[in-house]
């Protein structure tokens, strides 16, 4: 399959089967603005529930925030992003468009060009602050004047004390968070690759200055594997290790976990992108907002920090372009099936919107009352889907193409048996099951 045509197919399948969509498409949209739609959620919600279970839930050293999208600006004086979160913007004088300078063409030797129509007649590259900016109350002037956050980090940083009192954790420890955050991208693009309202899940890990690169390592180890058991191929992830001339002023190392995704998002290589970051921002966070630490022996110190940052937008892309299979002519043998390209979205079931779909065989009443109530029952305990219409093998393909991982069918058979077939969505096997024990066997199926 041709890459780019990949990402056309993946993106068209989103929007029609209600992943995603563009935000108010109904007026054109707005470029970087993005809206989830019913499976969208799903998958959205199951991604961060996910993380939040493995890094937080299953952890005694780590625990939850969930602050405010605007605070007090000073935050972001002392962060330093008042002053330097900037990108390099850049005009054409002939085709009128602006752009980052790592937009630029340099393909050819000689003068750099614009990326869009190749002229050389290019302005200075300026500094663009990217926090957008609101403003607090009724009137509008500086001294009211507040930022989006561009990063959920910095709230972490300032309820460190209000954080360790309240929990008495000691370093290493810590703060987790899930939450929007908004830049002003010069050039958003791919899809939800890169937006400018994106949501991020974070930790910032604090730690003993002397002990930071191990703690740097094992949180490099640890992100990488937690992709890996979301069911990404190993082979379409990389660890990337910024060289010293990428790093950010804050930062002593950070190594990128890049996606092969099927579209090039940085000057070099085509495809490797990053999906997730982990940064050993030193104690430069936590002197800019003056905090100190004591530990047992009334040492003091300013911890380290250990940021692994990682984006759900982008997490979500690559798991979606991750599971998406076309299999030529299907794989059902039944004719009406044969010439058609069938999709399978191979999802993880923990990440698959619906866990379970109820077909019943015909709309008959004889059928179908049985079928809803076992959905009913389904219902309480997972996300599950209900169909009647159109003939079987195109249900099954419905499902497929969204992840559902298991179709229950109830057939004439299920009136006299008290049985349902429950098909598995990558082997195809079907099982016939008592219906007094689907519950069991799904949830067995579902958690193995
Ligand atoms: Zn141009």
């Amino acid at each position: 399959m041709n890459q780019n045509s990949k990402m056309e197919k993946l993106v068209s399948l989103c929007k029609r089967r209600g992943f995603i969509f563009q935000s108010a498409e109904k007026y054109g949209g707005l470029q970087g603005f993005w809206d989830f739609g019913p499976l969208g959620v799903e998958l959205k919600n199951n991604l961060k529930k996910s993380w939040w279970q493995r890094f937080v839930q299953e952890r005694n050293d780590i625990v939850g925030l969930d602050s405010s999208i605007i605070t007090n600006p000073t935050v972001w004086e002392k962060s330093g992003h008042v002053q330097g979160f900037s990108d390099k913007l850049i005009e054409c004088k002939d085709c009128n468009r602006r752009f980052k300078d790592a937009d630029l063409d340099g393909s050819e030797p000689g003068p750099l060009k614009c990326p869009y129509c190749h002229s050389e007649k290019i302005t200075k590259a300026k500094d663009f602050n990217t926090m957008f900016k609101t403003f607090v109350g009724p009137v509008e002037d500086s001294s009211a004047t507040a930022y989006l956050r561009p990063e959920t980090a910095q709230n972490i940083f300032v309820n460190f004390e209000n954080i360790r009192q309240a929990t008495r954790l000691k370093v290493p420890f810590g703060i987790a968070q899930i939450g929007k955050a908004f830049r002003n991208e010069i050039t958003p693009g791919n899809f939800i690759f890169r937006s400018r309202e994106f949501e991020q899940m974070e930790i910032e890990y604090f730690v003993e200055p002397k002990n930071d690169e191990r703690w740097f390592e094992k949180w490099v180890v640890e992100s990488h594997q937690w992709f890996i058991d979301l069911g990404i191929k190993k082979e379409n992830l990389r660890l990337y290790k910024q060289p010293k001339s990428e790093l950010a002023h804050y930062s002593k190392a950070t190594t990128d976990i890049e996606y092969n995704f099927p579209f090039s998002a940085k000057g070099g290589e085509k495809g490797w992108a990053e999906l997730m970051g982990i940064a050993n921002r030193t104690d430069f966070d936590l002197k800019a907002h003056d905090f100190i630490y004591k530990d047992e022996n009334n040492q003091e110190f300013v911890p380290y920090v250990i940021e692994p940052s990682a984006g759900v937008d982008r997490a979500m892309l690559a798991i979606l372009l991750d599971a998406y299979e076309e299999i030529k002519g299907g794989r059902t043998t039944t004719t009406e099936s044969n010439k058609e390209v069938e999709v399978v979205l191979r999802l993880h079931k923990s990440l698959a919107p619906y866990k379970v779909a109820v077909l019943p065989l015909s709309k008959k009443e004889q059928l179908s009352k049985p079928a809803l109530e076992i959905y009913q029952n389904l219902q309480k305990h997972f996300m599950t889907a209900y169909d009647e219409i159109s003939s079987i093998g195109r249900r099954y393909r419905r499902q497929d193409e969204i992840g559902t991982p298991y179709c229950v069918t109830v057939d004439f058979e299920s009136l006299e048996d008290k049985k349902v077939t429950v098909r598995d969505r990558d082997t195809m096997g079907q099982d016939r099951v008592e219906i007094g024990d689907l519950m069991e066997y799904l949830d067995e199926k579902l958690t193995e």
